[in-house]
Order: structure tokens, then sequence, then C-alpha cells
């Protein structure tokens, strides 16, 4: 039977909280003097909110508290849309837990609430996305996780049982539940100790290095 591993893709296979501070950094650096450039990243983190609020509202708030006036939203939204995935990096130990399902037979996936090429070019970037066999972005397919019919797709298009396959991700909520009621096996990766626990996870841990074993066993 053929089986897949379907990963979420930011805070569980890439670190997004590190790759966007550098990021950040960078833009900063381009647009404003050095004295106000820490405050630019601290404020650009702040408004958006873990990536729940897309980029052109923080835009827009950003260039009025710092007079960025020559500047537009457009201006400024084309080269996050470009550069972001230059910064991209992953998150520690998913190198390892890519390789560890691979060399137990499974199939690689991506399943990721998004946009639209973005994802895809921030997938990219990562060094094992060579290894990913199918890559799911809901902006594409017009259905979003926790929606079952997002699991299903992956799995489809990987031939894989989704009774046999397994999904990672940080989210307790669209990728843990999702992924068990569509019947997954769930693995939940929180990326902070303090977060709160998810009894749809059949493991869990904040270290990816922690669950190798636990595909083991699987
Ligand atoms: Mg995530």
């Amino acid at each position: 039977m053929r089986r897949a591993a379907l990963f979420d893709l930011d805070e569980t296979l890439l670190d997004r909280t590190a790759s966007l501070k550098e990021f950040v950094q960078w833009q900063a650096a381009q647009l404003l003097i050095v004295d106000d450039r820490e405050r630019f990243s601290e404020r650009f983190i702040e408004l958006d909110q873990s990536g729940k609020v897309w980029k052109d509202v923080v835009y827009q708030i950003l260039i009025d508290e710092f007079d960025l006036s020559p500047w537009s939203v457009p201006q400024l939204l084309k080269v996050y849309l470009n550069d972001f995935c230059r910064f991209c990096k992953a998150r520690s130990g998913a190198s390892e837990l890519i390789d560890q399902f691979l060399s137990n037979g499974y199939k690689i996936g991506v399943v990721t609430n998004g946009k639209t090429p973005f994802q895809e070019n921030n997938l990219n970037a990562l060094e094992f996305s060579a290894l990913i066999e199918c890559v799911v972005v809901s902006e594409a397919v017009d259905m979003r996780k926790p929606e079952r019919a997002i699991f299903e797709l992956a799995c489809r298009q990987l031939n894989a049982e989704i009774g046999a396959s397994v999904f990672i991700g940080d989210n307790p909520i669209a990728d843990i539940k999702g992924a068990k009621q569509a019947g997954m096996q769930t693995i939940y990766v929180p990326k902070d100790a303090d977060d709160e626990l998810c009894v749809y996870a059949d493991f869990t841990s904040n270290d990816l290095h922690q669950v190798l074993a636990f595909v083991d066993r699987l």
C-alpha cells in the first residue's frame, strides 16, 4: 500500500519567523536610515501576526508610520513577493525528517494554505524541495485546510492510501484536526513548548529531531 507523508509549509518545513526577520531587515536597510531599521523590523513582525495579515495591509501601515511616502504599497509588495524566497531557510530537523519518511517508503507532499506561486517559490528555495513529489496550495485548488477534500486531493495525487498516510504540521486546527478528521495519522510540531496541546495529535513534539523514532513505529 502506498503511504504519503504530507507536510505543512510555514513553520513546519520553513522556519518562517527566522526567514521573515532576515527579509525584513534587508528591506528595511534599503528603505530607512539606520536608527529606524530595528523598529521597522519589529513593527513589521508585529503587524504580520504570524502571517495572518496579508502584506498589503502591513505595508500601508508602515508607509504611514515611517513616512515612506515615495514608496507605494504595490512597489513594496512586489519586493516581498519576489525576494522573500531568497531568505527562506528550513526549520531545524526538517531535512532529516523528510529523509526518515523516504527511507520508510513514504511519498512526500506539502499542503499549504497560502498564495500561489509565492508558496511554491518559498518551498523551492529549501534544499530538500526536489524530494517533494506533490505541492498543494490552497489558492490554486480553491480549498483550504482543515477541509477534508484538500488532504484527499494530495493523497490522490501521490496515489497514496489516506488511512495509511500521515500529516505533520504546527497548526492544531487547520493541520492536525483537519488531517485526523480526514482519516490520517497526525504529528503535531508546534514551535514553542508552551503551545496548547492538541487532542487530535498521535504524536507531539516541538523538536523535529524527536519525531524520527516515531516515524519508525508508524
Ligand atoms: Mg504552519
